[in-house]
């Protein structure tokens, strides 16, 4: 066990505008808690309108020049970033576990994959490939350049406190934008942290602005309705992105949306079942359940529902569940008590209606906001738990009959981020992957996060891609030059 105060030691608590660390304007603050003891870790400056312009025309001051750079500088300036990542990641990750709660293993694979953006965005912020071609009529040589699309501002969630940010900047730095970053208020100490690094690497003052913020909506509102803001990425729940997109459309601001998911993971009675659990667990209890991409409904072939919930609510039983911090914990606390509250509700509603707890069942008595991994069977169509994004430890099981059903179950909500399959036939697999109305699909895999590769969703999950080229692509715009000689 670390000593909080140790994690803490180095962690700025302000605003960072134009390169200068400073309070809030109105002097307000935001207390930061562990959700393991309930207790207030830090008190984070909490920045006004005022401060969200301030930031605007910090980033507007610093664009041109950053674009102007040569993209190997910016390269490697995300190259040294990259590397002080990984340098300081057991720290990082420990202050992650801190105000965020999950276990210490998931926040150093949190670490590493929050640092691989930095290095993949380094390797890209060289590959910004223009096209040139002649017109069919020959009259017109069409050259199109990709620029910058200016001023960005990045909106990140708390359950990945680093990676959200860093998918986001590590782009917008390749492309030559300035960002203004908008963490959590829950978990704003991981975003600071990293700016401070991104200064020591290079970063030029005002290109990387960082306002956590109470006041979130007031905030970004303003931020938006400035024209010289170009540029919304956000990451987090599709009721706050509605907003968000309404907000935006007013100036008509470029957006890139990564929303909210309803998972399904399907088991087929051909695949290895004890490699289908395996893949649940990773697709369930990553970061303790809350994740965009955790599965939230296991559709299971009626052949082996019965072996797949015996064998995959041990697994859930044997996980340790305690503070974050603690050698051996699987599972940390959920990041606050409405987080607790919401999970036990969509557990209450499917057990009224029903269905039957397996292994779990509710938010464990004392301090901290622990909730018991849970499995739940014979889950009603009608159970809330079906449609609502869980956000915790729990596992509805439901059994289907033929793949057409398992596809149209699956299917069937408003989300579309990513689904799961285990099938021992690849053919099928590839049938149904293709089926299956998401962004992204894990076939035999319970988890495909990776910067190499194109993270987003369908439908009501958002609207752009995180990763790979195409995140990149979300911060230029084409410029298209007609020309002859
Ligand atoms: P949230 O939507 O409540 O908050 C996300 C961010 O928006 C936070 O910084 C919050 O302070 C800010 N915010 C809230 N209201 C705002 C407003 N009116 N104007 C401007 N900003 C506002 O989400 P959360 O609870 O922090 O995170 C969980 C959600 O994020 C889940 O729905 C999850 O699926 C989603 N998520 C999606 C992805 C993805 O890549 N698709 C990744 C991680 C999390």
């Amino acid at each position: 066990m670390t000593d909080t105060k140790e994690i803490l030691a180095d962690v700025p608590t302000g605003l960072l505008i134009g390169g200068e660390w400073r309070d809030a304007s109105d002097g307000a603050t935001i207390d930061v808690y562990n959700p393991a003891t309930e207790e207030v870790i830090a008190s984070v400056a909490s920045a006004s309108e005022e401060d969200g312009l301030a930031a605007v025309a910090a980033a507007d001051k610093a664009g041109p020049d950053w674009a102007a750079r040569a993209p190997r500088e910016r390269a490697e300036i995300l190259r040294k970033s990259f590397e002080m990542l990984i340098a300081r990641k057991d720290d990082l990750a420990k202050l992650i576990t801190l105000e965020n709660g999950k276990a210490l293993k998931d926040a150093q694979g949190e670490m590493a994959y929050a640092a691989e953006f930095f290095r993949w965005y380094a390797e890209e912020a060289v590959r910004n490939i223009s096209e040139f071609s002649t017109a069919p009529s020959g009259n017109n040589k069409i050259m199109v350049l990709q620029q910058p699309v200016g001023v960005s501002l990045l909106i990140t969630p708390w359950n990945f406190p680093a990676a959200m940010g860093t998918r986001k900047i590590g782009p917008a730095l390749a492309a030559g934008c300035s960002v203004i970053l908008k963490p959590a208020s829950e978990t704003p100490l991981t975003a600071l942290a990293i700016a401070k690094i991104l200064e020591e690497a290079g970063v030029p003052p005002g290109v990387v602005n960082v306002i956590p913020s109470s006041r979130s909506g007031a905030v970004c509102s303003a931020i938006l309705a400035d024209p010289r803001c170009r540029k919304l990425s956000f990451t987090g729940s599709t009721q706050v992105g509605r907003i968000l997109l309404a907000e935006a459309a007013k100036s008509v601001v470029n957006c890139s949306m990564e929303l909210g998911g309803n998972a399904p993971f399907l088991v087929f009675a051909d695949a290895d079942i004890d490699a289908a659990v395996e893949g649940a667990m990773v697709a369930k209890m990553r970061n303790g359940g809350e994740a965009c991409t955790a599965a939230n409904r296991f559709f299971v072939e009626a052949p082996v529902v019965e072996e797949f919930a015996k064998k995959f609510a041990a697994a859930m039983e044997a996980l340790k569940v305690g503070p974050g911090l603690d050698d051996g914990t699987d599972l940390g606390p959920m990041v606050n008590a409405a987080a607790c509250r919401d999970i036990s509700a969509l557990v209450d509603d499917a057990v009224g209606k029903g269905a039957k707890v397996v292994t779990g069942g509710g938010q464990q008595e004392g301090v901290g906001h622990f909730f018991q991994p849970t499995v739940l069977t014979d889950v009603s169509d009608d159970a809330l738990i079906l449609n609502d994004e869980i956000f915790g430890p729990v596992a509805p099981i439901i059994a289907f009959d033929s793949v057409d059903e398992a596809v149209a179950r699956a299917n069937d909500t408003e989300y579309g981020l990513i689904a799961y399959l285990y099938t021992g036939d690849l053919a099928k697999g590839l049938a149904i992957a293709e089926r299956l109305d998401a962004g992204m699909i894990g076939l035999n895999k319970g988890v495909v996060s990776d910067p190499a590769a194109p993270f987003g969703g369908t439908k009501q999950s958002g609207i752009g891609r995180e990763g790979a080229h195409d995140g990149m692509m979300e911060f230029l715009e084409k410029k298209y030059i007609a020309v002859s000689w």
